[in-house]
């Protein structure tokens, strides 16, 4: 058989840090059917950078979730945990560029610093920059990181946490790195991840890496009309299962 290349590779990539819950679902079903129609490939990545609050067993019923719900992906599964060398070669490569600084900064000193009505991006205060200006070391330290974001983005984002405190590394760097790594041409996940994607679109760019093309769907609410939190556990799928519903059921809640 001749080789072609693969036009979709569509990843889900869930953080084993509680039950999956609707919006999973949603995120999960789409991915999954938009790659069988295209005939693509199907990924699960376990977003496991974390390690103070990931649980195996939160794993193991992702896995056991996702089958129950019919879905079928590529085996080994990558796990984040194994990627940290990557991680701190693409961190090393930014450093090198001249686009990280270290900040020793607490929440209660930035609200304090900005004279500026505090404002909140996509990763919680927007960083007034007070470390920036600061002499660097001549090496890359242990210690938090953040990226110099461009002008078009400083009002709305600020300069991101790219290395967490004692981890190396963070959400955004671990996803783009990886995202790249497993060639993923499309991402299916949630409208809450919307305000992140300038943030990925970025480190791509800076890290030469290609941009796949994000879908972000509409999110399942409450009923109070507040976006599903991991820690809601009365719309974890497994509570569903337990009280007797069917994966067509499931289909039904999110609108599918
Ligand atoms: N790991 C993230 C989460 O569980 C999702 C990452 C992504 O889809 O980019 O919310």
């Amino acid at each position: 058989m001749a080789w072609r290349e693969l036009t979709w590779i569509e990843r889900f990539a869930p953080s084993p840090t509680g039950p999956l819950h609707l919006g999973h679902a949603l995120s999960a079903l789409t991915g999954f059917e938009r790659a069988k129609q295209a005939g693509g490939v199907f990924l699960v990545r376990i977003e496991d950078i974390d390690q103070s609050r990931c649980r195996p067993k939160w794993e193991a019923q992702i896995f056991d979730d996702l089958a129950w719900l019919g879905i079928t992906w590529q085996k080994p599964v990558l796990r984040q945990s194994t990627r940290l060398t990557a991680y701190h070669i693409a961190l090393q490569n930014l450093w090198d560029q001249g686009l990280l600084y270290p900040c020793s900064c607490t929440r209660t000193e930035i609200k304090t610093v900005s004279s500026e009505p505090t404002t909140y991006g996509p990763d919680g205060l927007v960083y007034p920059g007070t470390c920036r200006e600061k002499p660097l070391p001549e090496k890359m330290p242990d210690t938090a990181l953040r990226l110099k974001m461009p002008a078009k983005l400083q009002s709305t984002i600020g300069d991101i946490v790219i290395a967490r405190q004692n981890m190396g590394t963070s959400y955004h760097l671990s996803v783009v790195v990886d995202d790249a790594f497993q060639n993923v041409t499309h991402v299916t996940r949630g409208e809450d991840l919307r305000d992140a994607t300038p943030i990925h679109t970025y480190l791509q760019e800076i890290l030469g890496l290609p941009t796949p093309v994000y879908h972000h769907h509409r999110l399942i609410l409450d009923d109070n009309g507040k976006r599903l939190a991991k820690r809601d556990d009365a719309r974890a799928i497994s509570k569903y299962r337990a009280d007797g519903a069917s994966p067509a059921d499931i289909r039904q809640m999110v609108g599918l």
